[in-house]
């Protein structure tokens, strides 16, 4: 069947193609970014009850008011900003569907985006799908925003600009300065900003996170995004939220309502309860910290070269003492004959730097998996 198709580059995503690779060929996966430990048996128990207590059927399109509510609350006490429960907050299924629904609610064929490399797998073609036009500019060479390479990027067709802090996959994360240059970069234009904020607990060494919503500049502007996924632990259960200004946050649920129209029920209700008590959140950092720690020793006797990692559950390493392979390559060979599956940092970008040679490790792992596969790291 003869047909046109609208992702003629993309193939089947890194994620996928690691996880299965690493399945494969029974390496320690630490390529995809999800946990390898249990989700709070608390927090399963109240699934578990809301489901037996009849929560299964479909839930508000916006999503359950009591979960939006406990949002907003939380929302406001971290970032001092209170968002609308009824007309600013939108549960979704998880945050790559929200990225999907903010972009086709809001760019129109022509439009440009600038998305700053490298950057999460799924930015670029969501703009592609709807007749958007994905503007690549690069970090800087310490994989840092690089304010004026996004200024020098902004054309009267700019529509949107993506930024993502704690960024996956640099581990890097945007403090004051950096939110400040871009509301002043932002003042004055009509570009709307999506902000990938995922990571928002899995920020290090005693700082703060810098979200967009702390910046009126920047908020009233913005689709914030957000993911249960890696507060929780639960990847797999695909739920998040959207919070934006009311005109903008009614021009995504005219989409949103077509797209999935709404979320897992009986999830909502489980989330509810358990985000209402900040203790089931607090020790997010501290908890990831002891992780990113504990690989980084390790790895000290090892021949990768870590690069810093501020925030996010990833560990950027330089494996140019290794070998020259491109990454790729040397991704699947470590996987294949080391037994340890990592995430090749080329498929971030458009146009990877030719002479990188990085690798991205997940170390959301129990420490018992950290030790195998720094045991394995360290003998490559
Ligand atoms: N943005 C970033 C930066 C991510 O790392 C991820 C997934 N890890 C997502 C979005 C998507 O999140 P979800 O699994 O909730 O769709
Ligand atoms: N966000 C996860 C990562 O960066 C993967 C999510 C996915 O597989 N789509 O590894």
């Amino acid at each position: 069947m003869p047909f046109r198709s609208k992702l003629p580059r993309a193939g089947t995503t890194i994620f996928s193609v690691m996880s299965k690779l690493a399945q494969e060929c029974g390496a320690i996966n630490l390529s995809q970014g999800f946990p390898d430990f249990p989700v709070d048996a608390k927090l399963i128990a109240m699934v578990d009850e809301a489901m037996r207590s009849g929560h299964n059927q479909y839930a508000p399109m916006p999503g359950l008011p009591t979960l939006r509510e406990a949002i907003a609350a939380k929302v406001e006490r971290l970032y001092g900003h209170c968002y609308d429960a009824g007309s600013e907050i939108t549960i979704t299924a998880g945050a790559t569907q929200a990225i999907f629904t903010i972009i086709g609610a809001v760019v129109h064929p022509g439009d440009e985006v600038v998305i700053v490399d490298p950057a999460y797998d799924c930015y670029a073609p969501s703009v592609e799908l709807f007749g958007g036009k994905p503007v690549h500019v690069r970090s800087g060479s310490d994989m840092r925003f690089d304010v004026h390479a996004v200024e020098a990027a902004i054309t009267p067709r700019t529509r949107m600009l993506m930024i993502n802090t704690p960024h996956n996959p640099a581990g890097t994360i945007l403090r004051d300065a950096d939110m400040r240059a871009i509301a002043a970069l932002l003042h004055g234009t009509d570009i709307m900003l999506l902000s990938d904020e995922v990571y928002e607990h899995l920020v290090f060494d005693g700082e703060a996170h810098a979200s967009s919503i702390q910046y009126a500049e920047l908020r009233e502007r913005a689709f914030v995004v957000f993911s249960f996924g890696k507060v929780f632990h639960a990847t797999g259960w695909k739920t998040g939220y959207v919070l934006a200004p009311r005109d903008l946050m009614a021009e995504f649920r005219k989409a949103h309502q077509f797209n999935v129209f709404s979320v897992n029920t009986p999830v909502q209700h489980a989330l509810a309860k358990y985000l209402a008590d900040p203790a089931n959140y607090g020790g997010v950092p501290a908890f990831f910290q002891a992780k990113r720690d504990r690989f980084a020793a390790g790895l000290r006797g090892s021949r990768f070269r870590l690069l810093p990692c501020e925030g996010s559950y990833f560990q950027i390493a330089d494996y140019g003492a290794i070998t020259g392979e491109g990454d790729f390559a040397f991704a699947q060979r470590l996987a294949r004959e080391h037994g340890v599956a990592a995430i090749p940092l080329s498929p971030f970008y458009k146009e990877p730097p030719e002479h990188q040679r990085l690798l991205r490790f997940c170390f959301a792992k129990q420490d018992s998996t950290l030790d195998a596969a720094i045991e394995k790291l360290c003998k490559t």
